[in-house]
């Protein structure tokens, strides 16, 4: 995908902070972290977002996802972390390349999700 920033990054258009590479993944620093661990794991084919995933891409997908554990501990989040896959307009994603984000650090997590009224 010509245009399309984390396939730049993929093809080495564009810099990341790399935490580990494979012929098929790639998983590379948030530019702008929110916690002190975050980092995003992406399938290094175009896949515009979990709406796009078909069957052909389950393995790859589920790689990514496989990989977060060990990933997170060797970063730092050994204490546990958490994983979020933004889709769409209601799910706020921002970059149309899956990317699974990988958050953790020393402190406990806000809530998953604020609910309305707290
Ligand atoms: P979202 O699509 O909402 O799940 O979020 C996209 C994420 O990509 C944001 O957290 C951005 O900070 C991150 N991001 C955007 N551009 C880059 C980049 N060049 N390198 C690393 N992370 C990026
Ligand atoms: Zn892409």
């Amino acid at each position: 995908m010509e245009n399309c920033i984390f396939c730049k990054i993929v093809r080495g258009e564009i810099p990341s902070k790399k935490v580990y590479e494979d012929d098929e993944i790639l998983a590379f620093h948030d530019i702008n972290p929110v916690t002190p661990v975050h980092f995003l794991i992406i399938p290094k084919r175009h896949i515009a977002s979990l709406f796009e995933a078909e069957p052909g891409h389950f393995a790859v997908l589920g790689r990514c996802l496989g990989m977060a554990g060990g990933l997170a501990r060797e970063q730092g989040a050994g204490d546990g972390f958490r994983t979020i896959v933004n889709t769409g307009r209601v799910g706020r994603q921002e970059v149309y390349h899956v990317h699974i984000h990988v958050l953790g650090g020393p402190e406990t997590l806000p809530p998953m999700i604020v609910r309305r009224g707290q």
